[in-house]
């Protein structure tokens, strides 16, 4: 077939709005236009696919515009409206079109083949929470997935598709209940150790802003199959077209409930409120996991449970798991992440310094323009800041929730740690972002932390302090940006948080070792030049963000997602250390049910 795609400007008073994935008369008249095709009621809108949408206010352009990729089908447009004909072959030299390259077929593909496929016969398990009976086959593979994150999930959704007997075990609660859980600590300070913003149904991504950006080739078709399975399950079809997919709580929550009934029909033994303390190994093989009751109310004290393989997708603030790895002599590696503090700024101040005179037009949202956002990113020389550190640092923003608010991701409340998260309206009247430092080894081991888990010594070491700092029971340390350029404490009254448990001003750089507070006022005097306004009195730092990727892997055959030291343990998503977010989790967990399928001799493909 002859496919051709092309690029699209369109004004923002031309949009034809939020409702873009289909081709609708007000799009093909922006699409005439474009072709410069004189009558645009004769192009059939069957013809056209939208496969990007995404807004462009940068200041180098003219005026800001939405800008569309889309996908022309020629052999469909000549079959509907043959008159097109001399147009068509005359187009190419206009508007730069280029030929279809087909997707390459990959693992996410065949997702969708054995989504597709009936000859897979499963039997329908009743009930819930881990009390859903036999699957009433002796034979099939026994397998755990532990963590119900995006990894967990999507290894659980490949390995049931191909007829593995699948449990997957949780420590945290079912959505329903984390969420009255996580009113429990927003509101009233009460933390529950096992289920938090980490912790529960759909992992550390589910009160999160739900970004479903990926730096790992947005479309691959890995990527695509995650997302058109998100579809399934509930996600808006946007999702699939939007240059920033964003969900949202709102939308991950009866999201993860449809993904939960559907892994549970095909046969999946969920265990919501049980945790994995140990694993069981024999000759150098995993053959199970001892578990116990986390969820209070004392059903069981500890059960051994015998599998076939484990998949081991438990975030990385299960910190937990890793000692008991370690005990196991599962290698682990430190590796190098980034901690910085995480700056809020009032919303309106960063649609103004985006989008000038087009701020208006944002309305919380409700607007046809996209709440605004920012990225900036700072290289920073180790030499010359009065340090022993020789090698470069980046200092970046990260997680950025427009429109969102802060939230606390401790588990344990000697130590404070935050994120973001948003609504997918993104109605607040805040805008915040994590401003990263990359720090590494040698960072580490100057404050004497040495060893696989230095990483997350260096992680609590900065978690402890900034909890100090705030007085306890969660209230977050914050410095305004002038403040902390001018090395000042901030005066009693502070701009407004999003952050409800509570904020007290402090001199944040107490906090971190001098070249990291020099690396991050540096960084700020740069976007602050990039993004006018960004240093204010009304911006406010807040400390301490210290999980933004894991600090650890676990090595891991590259063909097998087997464990490099222990034969049978399956290491997979962020808390491995091979993905840094919902959708690269997702994709991570999704491949290896397909090595682990291939393993366990279900499925003959490549992989
Ligand atoms: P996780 O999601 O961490 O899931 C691990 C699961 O394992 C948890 O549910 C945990 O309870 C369970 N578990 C742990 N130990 C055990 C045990 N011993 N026994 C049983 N169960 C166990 N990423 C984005 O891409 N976009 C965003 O907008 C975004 N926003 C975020 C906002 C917040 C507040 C947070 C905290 C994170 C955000 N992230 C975001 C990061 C994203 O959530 C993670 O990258 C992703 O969830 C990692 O997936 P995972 O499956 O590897 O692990």
């Amino acid at each position: 077939g002859f496919w051709r795609f092309f690029k699209l400007g369109v004004l923002v008073e031309n949009d034809p709005g939020k409702d873009f994935v289909d081709v609708g008369e007000g799009l093909l008249v922006e699409i005439a236009k474009a072709l410069k095709f004189p009558v645009a009621s004769m192009l059939p809108p069957e013809a056209f696919t939208v496969l990007r949408k995404s807004f462009d206010a940068r200041k180098s352009q003219k005026e800001p515009k939405f800008v569309y990729t889309v996908e022309m089908d020629v052999d469909k447009l000549l079959s509907l409206e043959p008159r097109t004909y001399d147009f068509i072959s005359s187009l190419e030299p206009k508007i730069g079109v280029i030929e279809h390259v087909p997707y390459e077929r990959t693992v996410g593909d065949l997702v969708n083949v054995i989504n597709d496929n009936k000859k897979i016969k499963h039997d329908k398990v009743p009930g819930e929470n881990g009390h859903s009976g036999s699957l009433g086959s002796h034979n099939k593979p026994k397998v755990a997935v532990v963590g119900s994150g995006p990894a967990g999930l999507f290894a659980s959704l490949v390995l049931a598709e191909f007829g593995v007997d699948v449990t997957l075990i949780e420590r945290g609660q079912p959505v329903e209940k984390r969420g009255r859980d996580i009113g429990a600590l927003v509101v009233r300070k009460i933390l529950q150790s096992e289920s938090n913003f980490c912790f529960g149904e759909g992992g550390a991504g589910t009160w999160s802003d739900g970004k479903l950006v990926t730096r790992i080739g947005r479309n691959s078709g890995s990527v695509l199959s995650v997302m058109k399975t998100l579809v399934r399950f509930g996600a808006p079809e946007s999702i699939l077209v939007d240059g920033k997919p964003h969900l949202g709580t709102d939308r991950l929550i009866p999201l993860l409930r449809n993904f939960r009934q559907h892994l549970q029909e095909i046969g999946v033994n969920i265990r919501f409120g049980t945790r994995v303390d140990d694993l069981i190994v024999e000759n150098g093989h995993v053959v199970g996991v001892n578990v116990s009751d986390s969820s209070g109310s004392s059903q069981f004290n500890s059960k051994k449970l015998g599998f076939d393989a484990v998949v081991l997708g438990v975030g990385h603030s299960a910190r937990d798991v890793y000692h008991t790895l370690l005990s196991h002599n599962v290698e682990l590696v430190p590796k190098d992440f980034a901690v910085g503090l995480r700056v809020e700024h009032p919303q309106e101040l960063i649609n103004s310094i985006q989008y000038s005179k087009l701020a208006n037009e944002v309305r919380s949202g409700r607007g046809k323009i996209p709440v605004a956002d920012y990225k900036v990113v700072e290289y920073v020389k180790g030499e010359g800041n009065g340090t022993q550190f020789t090698s470069q640092r980046s200092c970046y923003s990260f997680c950025m929730c427009p429109g969102g608010q802060v939230v606390v991701t401790s588990i344990d409340p000697t130590e404070l740690c935050i994120n973001g998260m948003s609504f997918s309206r993104r109605a607040s009247k805040w805008a915040n972002a994590a401003l990263a430092v990359t720090v590494s080894l040698e960072d580490f081991s100057a404050l004497g932390f040495h060893g696989p888990l230095a990483g997350v010594e260096f992680q609590r070491e900065f978690e402890r302090r900034a909890a100090t700092m705030g007085g306890g029971n969660f209230v977050v340390p914050v410095q305004t940006v002038k403040d902390f350029m001018d090395n000042t404490l901030s005066a009693t009254t502070l701009p407004s948080s999003s952050y409800r448990l509570g904020v007290k001003a402090a001199n944040l750089h107490e906090l971190f070792p001098v070249h990291i507070t020099e690396a991050l006022q540096h960084s700020l005097s740069t976007f602050n030049q990039e993004l006018p306004g960004f240093i204010s009195h009304n911006a406010l730092l807040h400390g301490v963000e210290t999980r933004t990727s894991s600090p650890v892997q676990i090595p891991r055959n590259a063909d097998t997602f087997e464990s490099m030291s222990l034969g049978g343990l399956y290491p997979v998503g962020e808390g491995a250390g091979y993905a840094g977010g919902i959708v690269s989790a997702a994709v991570d967990g999704m491949y290896a049910g397909f090595a682990l399928a291939k393993r366990l001799d279900l499925f003959k493909g490549d992989i």
